[in-house]
C-alpha cells in the first residue's frame, strides 16, 4: 500500500465516500501523538463535521466474558438487517496499564467484521482515560461521516471508562449474567444507576435464574430516581449466542430513541456532552501546558517545599504558580 500521506481533501473525499482504508488512516492520525498528525486530523474532522448524519450511539459495557463481542456480533447483524451501517469501537484504558488489552487481543466479531456495512476498529490505547475518550469521540464522528450511522462503543467494566462511554453515547446498555444474587452484591451501584437498559445475557444457560435476576434487577432499577429524560430503565433476557432477545433490545432502544427525539432530548444530551468534553479538554490542555512551563518548573520545587514546611498556604503557592504561568504568556 502506498504509504504516502494523503492531502486533507483526499482524506475527506475518501471518508465521505465510505472508503474504509482512508477512514482507518484518518483514525490513525487521530490516535497519533505527533503534532503534525493532530493538526491534519483536526482539519479533516472540521471538514467532515457538517456532513455527519448519525442515527444512534450506543455504549455497551460488562465484565470480560459476559458476552459483549458475541452480543455485538448479533446486535450488529440486526441493525444491518434494519438498514443501518454499523461501526464498533472499543474503549480500553486498561491496555496501557496491563501491557495487554482486555478487549483487543481476541479474534472478535469475525462475521460482522467481514460485512460490507460494518466497520470494526480495535481499541484506542492511551495513557489516560481523557485521552482515550477524546480519540473515541473524534473516531465516532469520522465513522459517522463515512456513513456508519449506528456506532457501538464497547468498554469493560473497569475503572471509570463507563462514565466516559456514557458521556459519548445516547444510550447505555449494561450486560450482566444470570446469577443476580452474586452480582448485585459485587456490582458497582454507579454503573447500574447510569444505564438505560440491562440485558441479562447467557439466559440460555439457566433460564430460571435469568428470570429471577430480571425481577431483582428491575426491583433495583425502580429504586433509582428517574433521570431528567424520564426514561424508565428496565431489563430483559437475551442469549447472544442463539440470537434470542436481541431484536427486542434493538426495538427497545429505537423506542427510546423516538421517544427522546420527540422531546428533543437526543439533541440536548449531545449538546451537553459536547460542552462537557470541551471543558474536559480545556482542563487537560491547561494541565499539559502548566506541566511544561519552564517558569512554573523553575519554582515548583521551592513552592512545594514551602507548602510542606508550612511557610506558605496551598492557596498562596497556587496563586504564585499561576502568576508565573501567566506571565510567561504576556
Ligand atoms: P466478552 O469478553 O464480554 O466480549 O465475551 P465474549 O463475547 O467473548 O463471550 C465469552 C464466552 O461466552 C464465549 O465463549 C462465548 O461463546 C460465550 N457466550 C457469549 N454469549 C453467550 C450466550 O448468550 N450464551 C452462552 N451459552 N454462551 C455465550
Amino acid at each position: 500500500m502506498n504509504k504516502k500521506q494523503l492531502r486533507v481533501e483526499e482524506y475527506v473525499e475518501g471518508i465521505l465516500s465510505g472508503n474504509r482504508v482512508v477512514l482507518s488512516q484518518a483514525i490513525t492520525l487521530i490516535e497519533s501523538t505527533r503534532n503534525d498528525h493532530q493538526l491534519l486530523a483536526h482539519q479533516i474532522l472540521e471538514r467532515c463535521l457538517p456532513t455527519i448524519k448519525s442515527h444512534l450511539r450506543i455504549g455497551i459495557t460488562g465484565v470480560p466474558g459476559v458476552g459483549k463481542s458475541t452480543f455485538i456480533e448479533a446486535f450488529g447483524r440486526v441493525a444491518i438487517e434494519r438498514g443501518h451501517r454499523v461501526a464498533v469501537l472499543a474503549i480500553d484504558p486498561s491496555s496501557r496499564l496491563n501491557r495487554g488489552s482486555i478487549l483487543g487481543d481476541k479474534t472478535r466479531m469475525e462475521a460482522l467484521s467481514m460485512h460490507p456495512n460494518a466497520y470494526i476498529r480495535p481499541s484506542a490505547a492511551g495513557d489516560s482515560l481523557g485521552g482515550v475518550a477524546r480519540k473515541t469521540r473524534e473516531t465516532i464522528l469520522l465513522c459517522e461521516a463515512a456513513g456508519f450511522d449506528t456506532v457501538l462503543v464497547e468498554t469493560v467494566g473497569v475503572g471509570q471508562s463507563e462514565t466516559a462511554v456514557r458521556d459519548l453515547t445516547d444510550f447505555f446498555l449494561l450486560l450482566l449474567l444470570p446469577n443476580a444474587g452474586d452480582e448485585l452484591q459485587g456490582m458497582k451501584r454507579g454503573i447500574v444507576e447510569m444505564c438505560d437498559w440491562i440485558a441479562i445475557n447467557k439466559s440460555d444457560t439457566n433460564p430460571t435464574a435469568a428470570k429471577i435476576a430480571r425481577t431483582q434487577y428491575n426491583n433495583a432499577l425502580h429504586l433509582f430516581p428517574r433521570k431528567e429524560n424520564n426514561w424508565a430503565a428496565s431489563s430483559s433476557l437475551c442469549s447472544a449466542i442463539n440470537g434470542e432477545g436481541i431484536e427486542e433490545i434493538w426495538d427497545k432502544i429505537n423506542e427510546f430513541l423516538n421517544d427522546m427525539k420527540n422531546q428533543g432530548f437526543i439533541e440536548k444530551n449531545r449538546q451537553q456532552q459536547s460542552l462537557f468534553w470541551l471543558h474536559e479538554s480545556i482542563k487537560q490542555e491547561l494541565n499539559r501546558l502548566f506541566a511544561q512551563s519552564p517558569f512554573v518548573n523553575a519554582s515548583l520545587q521551592r513552592l512545594e517545599n514551602e507548602v510542606l514546611t508550612q511557610k506558605k498556604a496551598v492557596s498562596q503557592a497556587t496563586q504564585e504558580l499561576i502568576k508565573l504561568f501567566l506571565n510567561e504568556k504576556i
